[in-house]
């Protein structure tokens, strides 16, 4: 997302068009008057799909590092993580991101002490937490509804809280090949039990799974605009160092999309996608070092350009529909 300016094409004023998607950082714009850094945090958490409560291998596209920093095990605590990402003396609030493996996992004290450290740090506008759906009970959305509590203050913005959950697909047999360990009505049951306690909910997709095509992702759109979410997260399929697909790959056994095959499924897909959803990401980012292919995922903000250019010539909107022909 670094290649289009924040806000690009989605200010919404006199002079200016309406936004064709609803960006997350439109979102924040709007409800704190700018841009806000997004700070990865790494708690320590693990993953039901990697310690062996559900199965060692982890999901087919997801290297042991679970998308982490590796902070943690380097002996920094939440607070010193937040110092040292966020830089010296920042003039503006940030929002924690808890991003590696499934934050919510194990007993509901680990995820309260994890809470109470994050209530105390300086200049925080919010959290987003990434997490899987069978990792959450009531306790948990509670501690989380009310840790947004915590944060609202006089004179502040209302405290974005986010929980970020791992759907990829809405189709069980794809789920069942990528080993996630769940169902997508496990999903359904999570999404519905947060939007209960208030929490808005963002949900993970990945377009190019092993047996998907664009039929699936238009599916797995429908199934995400039934259910009360708030957000999405779309990410093309990639090869990371130390995954099952990377064996598939080497083995030549996994096609993976073109960035021009990415591109088309958006252009399919996001007018079909409910207006009211904020999309956190529009391509993946994998991490430095990572990736195996396509060599094209590495620069996301080409893939970006390409995107909002195509939106334009083509006159789509998200929830717009199609143009007529
Ligand atoms: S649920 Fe997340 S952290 Fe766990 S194995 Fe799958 S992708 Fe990795």
């Amino acid at each position: 997302m670094k290649s289009i300016p924040e806000g690009s094409g989605s200010a919404v004023s006199e002079s200016r068009p309406a936004p064709r998607l609803n960006r997350f950082s439109a979102h924040l714009r709007r409800r704190f008057g700018r841009a806000l850094r997004k700070v990865p945090l790494d708690a320590g958490a693990t993953c039901p799909n990697r310690d062996g409560t559900l199965s060692r291998a982890g999901c087919a596209f997801c290297n042991p590092r679970g998308s982490g920093t590796g902070l943690f095990a380097q002996g920094l605590t939440l607070a010193r993580q937040w110092d040292r990402l966020r830089g010296p003396a920042p003039k503006h609030p940030g929002l924690a991101y808890l991003q590696a493996f499934s934050n919510t996992h194990g007993p509901a004290e680990r995820l309260a002490r994890i809470l109470d450290e994050l209530a105390a740090l300086p200049g925080l506008a919010g959290l987003c937490i990434g997490t899987r759906p069978d990792c959450l009970d009531p306790e948990k959305l509670e501690l989380l509804a009310a840790f947004r509590e915590r944060l609202r203050g006089p004179g502040l913005p209302e405290p974005e809280l986010w929980l970020e959950l791992g759907l990829q697909s809405s189709h069980d047999a794809t789920l069942a090949r990528i080993n996630r360990g769940h169902d997508a009505a496990c999903f359904a049951r999570a999404a519905r039990a947060a939007a209960d306690h208030g929490i808005p909910v963002c949900a993970h997709l990945v377009l190019g799974l092993p047996g998907e095509g664009l039929p699936h992702f238009l599916q797995t759109v429908d199934f995400v605009n039934g259910l009360p979410l708030a957000g999405v997260k779309l990410h093309n399929l990639y090869v990371a160092e130390a995954t099952a697909l990377a064996a598939s790959w080497r083995a030549g056994q996994l096609p993976l999309p073109t960035r021009e095959e990415y591109l088309a499924w958006l252009c399919a897909l996001l007018p079909r996608l409910r207006p009211d959803l904020v999309i956190h990401r529009l391509a993946a980012d994998p991490a430095p070092g990572e990736l195996l292919a396509p060599a094209w995922a590495a620069d996301k903000p080409e893939t970006l350009r390409l995107l909002e250019r195509m939106l334009e010539e083509r006159d789509l909107r998200q929830g717009g529909g199609l143009p007529a022909a």
